[in-house]
């Protein structure tokens, strides 16, 4: 089944040119995908379109068939289906305690404080970061800090994951271990999109490519197809 889905939309910034000139794309649910492309492809710029945090000048964005809303409420609701992990933790991460960070979007949610506590420790596991709660985030490593974010993303039970650049600022085996728990979380279901100017990343990773460049799509296709090895 189809859970994202884009209709020839467009996008231009105020004072910009557009950056997204036509795009259309559906996501299966279950998927892994990569959007790929130089810097200035419209990457960033489509993936705020997931959740609604910029909505198209044109053309329509449809969540699980539905064309999306862009009302307080509907926003509300879409933010919590499709999660958002940004480039940079240190913009994501905003309490003084791993805890309290985790536990914002759940308590916010309306949970209750057993329902917080109960999200919190099972997102805290699932990223291996069990008895991080009391630490302060700014003291961990750039892949523990990542880690947060994802938990804080996770604790709210999202059907599809959103990744800008994922393993920016890791090492190699960090960044490998980070690719590792994206695999995981699809295995249990979740539809994951990430976006990387980095073919050698994208290549093993995805079940589908696609490639952008000057706000519209060149290609798309399985990884072996899209880069060109059959
Ligand atoms: P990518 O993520 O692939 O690097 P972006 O989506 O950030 O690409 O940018 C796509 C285009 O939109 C670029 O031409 C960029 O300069 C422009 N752009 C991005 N953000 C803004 C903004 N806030 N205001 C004006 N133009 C922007
Ligand atoms: P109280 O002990 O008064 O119920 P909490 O334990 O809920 O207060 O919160 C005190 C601080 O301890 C929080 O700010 C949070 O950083 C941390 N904390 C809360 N729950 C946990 C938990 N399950 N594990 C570890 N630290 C927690």
């Amino acid at each position: 089944s189809i859970v994202l889905e884009a209709r020839d939309i467009r996008y231009r910034y105020p004072r910009g040119q557009e950056a997204i000139r036509g795009i259309s794309f559906h996501f299966r649910r279950g998927e892994k995908i990569a959007l790929v492309g130089p810097n200035g492809a419209g990457k960033s710029t489509l993936l705020q379109m997931f959740n609604g945090m910029i909505r198209p000048d044109s053309g329509m964005m449809l969540f699980d068939n539905r064309p999306m809303e862009y009302d307080r409420a509907s926003l509300r609701e879409l933010r919590r289906k499709v999660g958002f992990v940004l480039q940079n933790p240190d913009r994501q991460i905003i309490a003084p305690t791993v805890y309290q960070d985790v536990a914002f979007g759940p308590t916010n949610l309306g949970y209750s404080e057993a329902e917080v506590r109960e999200s919190v420790t099972t997102a805290l596991r699932h990223v291996g970061l069990a008895g991080f709660e009391r630490r302060p985030p700014h003291q961990l490593s750039g892949g523990e800090k990542k880690r947060v974010a994802i938990a804080g993303v996770l604790a709210m039970d999202p059907d599809v994951l959103v990744f800008d650049e994922p393993t920016s600022g890791l090492d190699p085996s960090g960044s490998e271990d980070l690719m590792e728990l994206l695999d995981e979380l699809n295995h249990e279901g979740k539809t994951i999109v990430i976006s990387t100017h980095d073919v050698e990343l994208a290549y093993p990773w995805a079940d589908r490519v696609i490639l952008l460049a000057d706000g519209q799509i060149i290609k798309e296709d399985i990884p072996d197809v899209a880069f060109g090895n059959t």
